[in-house]
């Protein structure tokens, strides 16, 4: 069930920006813009509907689900961040951004990356589970669960962070 993991842009710190990764920086700063301005004129959430939102995300995804992956941010600071361990590169859709802890950009495209390895060992009963699911490729009109589970990771990571400013 292993992903085969793509590295981009390595080594990292040698890393040149592309016009891209300048264009991709734009659209997401504008996008976190556009939402913050939102934001602004939503009422304010009560304690009960933050409770509720996050219940409805579900558990959040164990450890041995997650892959390592070192990650180049536009700002030029070098991290770690974990992914679902199906993902094959870690810069996919929603997740394409961070928020830099070394300088606080936020958000920060990932320009370069390279996988480091698992964040744990599977456990055994689950390791006999996967396999006939993974081998099952999901129909092309339908997003798959790798991509599912990521945007409601990505998703309850961004309803911290607007819980943390409320
Ligand atoms: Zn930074």
């Amino acid at each position: 069930m292993e992903a085969e993991y793509l590295r981009h842009g390595v080594p990292l710190t040698g890393y040149q920006l592309s016009q891209a990764d300048h264009r991709r920086q734009h659209e997401a700063v504008q996008v976190h813009e556009w939402v913050q301005r939102q934001l602004a004129q939503a009422p304010r959430w009560s304690d009960e509907r933050w409770e509720k939102m996050r219940q409805l995300l579900g558990p959040s995804t164990s450890a041995w689900e997650l892959q390592r992956w070192r990650l180049r941010l536009y700002c030029g600071h070098v991290i770690e961040a974990t992914r679902l361990r199906e993902r094959p590169r870690p810069d996919g859709g929603i997740c394409d951004k961070e928020r830099c802890p070394e300088c606080g950009l936020d958000p920060a495209v990932i320009v370069a990356f390279e996988p480091l390895g698992p964040v744990a060992d599977p456990s055994p009963e689950k390791r006999s589970r996967k396999p006939s699911r993974s081998t099952r490729k999901p129909p092309a009109d339908r997003r798959s669960r790798a991509e599912l589970v990521a945007e409601n990771e990505a998703l309850r990571a961004e309803l911290d962070a607007l819980r943390d400013q409320a």
